[in-house]
């Protein structure tokens, strides 16, 4: 049966345009013939591995309320643009509030510890705007205990400060209101209460809960008064926290240091951070070797709301990411190992569900194909649908306009149609925005074969496997001939392999 035959050539790797409509199959190709009713099983090597034992770090209990110690509260200054959010910051972190000694150079490391006559103290993150916090929050991590309303008293109430009262308001933040700008002419304090409260914040001389503190960041006027008043607002809210525990806390900021190497500034929320922890964040983890405060002064110790800076990364996690201690190196590296492996789990369940929708579309499309061909023979059908397929394929670099001059010759080869239109969908849509362009020389289904081989040679290319194999033959070959081969199991390897690839065909830039 003739077509029964062809439908199974299109799933094996045997190049069925080689082939005269009458030759006479050989054996080791009837076996592949064979084999194809088995191609749409090959999912067997995406199975998701969900046996596998959770490693991550477990979650401490809550804290008993008797070890509970009070903390100081963690600030955030937001407000409308040139409202004066920068400005503030700066005086707060110069003024004689803050705990400066005699040959501090404050750095920025993206929050700063100020300290009031009485002894109480107060973290401000200084990254003024709502871009930050809401950074944060979108991670599920709310480090801020309260919102500093920066609004200019001869500006009045703008629409980043509607915003901020509206993050502010769905995070359950209070919100203490700095009226700026007091000591120039045209300030009107007044106004700007009046007009917050249309927007649902109440201030205290106007019978609500807000207080409201007119200032002039500029002239660091009334700065003692809006830190009394962060420090009133923290004790209503009786933050609290439990310096003996496990160190949990939060990344606010993250960065590669020439000398010192990853280094990421925490705020730590529960226990005490000390040289020698071991912590784990993201998919990383460290060893803590240094902390330091912001005016780059080495630290032995961190409480809870206490902002240092880490060194001792392995590899730099991302802002917003979650700290937590584990008691050793050896469960570091388990926990660590665990989260790479369920974010390569996730992956795969979507490439799972991208090559399934695809090869649904494919074996759709071949049925409609198979019917509006029904009268060709079978050679015809397949030039034609293959021909369907030829967008996918880059013309020739010496056929283009102009000509590239670099062009990285490939052969895709994927388990199933649906994988290979998959990837050639990515790659299409990547293309042209590169330098050296791609150039897919042949793509289709099954193992890496023998014509593979050849066509790599001739074009000097890269073979790219996904979820296929390469037999030893073809391996020895491939590596006596310099050619590459390259199986993954997963896309976006694939596709990060490629680019790396592409790449290095680049010339190096000055
Ligand atoms: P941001 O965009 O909210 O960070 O605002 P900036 O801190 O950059 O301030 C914007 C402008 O307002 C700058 O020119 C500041 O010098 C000025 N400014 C800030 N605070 C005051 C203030 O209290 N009084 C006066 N007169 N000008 C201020």
């Amino acid at each position: 049966d003739i077509d029964h035959v062809y439908e199974a050539l299109l799933h094996t790797s045997i190049d069925v345009d080689s082939l005269e409509p009458d030759s006479v199959l050989e054996e080791k190709w009837i076996k592949e013939v064979v084999k194809m009713s088995g191609m749409k099983f090959k999912w067997a090597t995406l199975t998701v591995d969900r046996d596998r034992e959770n490693k991550d770090v477990e979650r401490q209990p809550l804290p008993d309320p008797a070890v509970l110690v009070s903390r100081p509260p963690v600030v955030t200054i937001m407000g409308h643009v040139d409202h004066g959010k920068t400005t503030l910051l700066d005086s707060l972190r110069k003024s004689q509030l803050a705990a400066m000694e005699a040959g501090g150079i404050t750095q920025h490391i993206g929050a700063f510890l100020v300290q009031l006559p009485s002894g109480e103290k107060i973290t401000f993150l200084d990254t003024p705007g709502h871009a930050a916090f809401s950074a944060m929050r979108a991670r599920g991590a709310l480090v801020t205990d309260i919102v500093i309303l920066v609004v200019a008293a001869d500006d009045g109430v703008m629409r980043q400060t509607v915003e901020s009262i509206q993050h502010a308001k769905k995070a359950g933040v209070p919100i203490i209101v700095a009226v700026n700008k007091c000591d120039k002419k045209d300030a009107d304090p007044e106004r700007v209460k009046r007009e917050l409260l249309t927007h649902g914040v109440v201030c205290e001389e106007l019978g609500g809960d807000v207080q409201a503190i007119h200032v002039s960041a500029l002239k660091g006027e009334n700065l003692l008064e809006l830190a009394e008043a962060t420090v009133t607002l923290a004790e209503v809210l009786e933050l609290k926290a439990d310096p003996t525990s496990l160190v949990e806390g939060t990344i606010i900021e993250s960065r590669t240091d020439k000398g010192k190497g990853p280094v990421t500034t925490a705020i730590v929320q529960r226990g005490t951070l000390r040289k020698g922890c071991v912590l784990v964040a993201g998919a990383t983890w460290a060893k803590v070797r240094f902390l330091y405060d912001e005016n780059g002064r080495v630290v032995s110790e961190a409480g809870p709301s206490v902002a240092v800076e880490i060194v001792g990364w392995k590899e730099l996690p991302t802002a917003g990411e979650e700290i937590l201690e584990v008691d050793s190196e050896q469960r570091a590296r388990e926990a660590v190992e665990w989260r790479s492996f369920q974010e390569n789990q996730e992956k795969l369940q979507e490439d799972k569900q991208v090559i399934e929708s695809k090869q649904q579309q494919h074996d759709e499309a071949y049925q409609k194909e198979r019917q509006a061909t029904a009268h060709l023979s079978w050679r015809q059908r397949k030039i034609a649908m293959y021909k369907a397929n030829k967008h996918l394929m880059s013309s020739r670099p010496s056929e283009k306009a102009g000509g590239a001059d670099l062009s990285l010759p490939i052969i895709v080869k994927g388990d199933v149609d649906g994988s290979v239109e998959a990837i050639m969908n990515i790659l299409q849509s990547y293309d042209a925005a590169e330098q050296c362009q791609l150039d897919v020389v042949h793509f289709g289904v099954g193992d890496v074969s023998e014509n593979d081989l050849t066509l790599a040679e001739t074009f000097s290319g890269v073979i790219y496997g996904f979820n296929v194999k390469a037999n030893k033959s073809i391996q020895q070959k491939a590596s006596k001939q310099g050619i590459q081969i390259k199986l993954h199991k997963i896309i976006y390897k694939l596709i990060d392999d490629l680019k790396d690839e592409l790449s290095n065909r680049l010339p190096p830039t000055v």
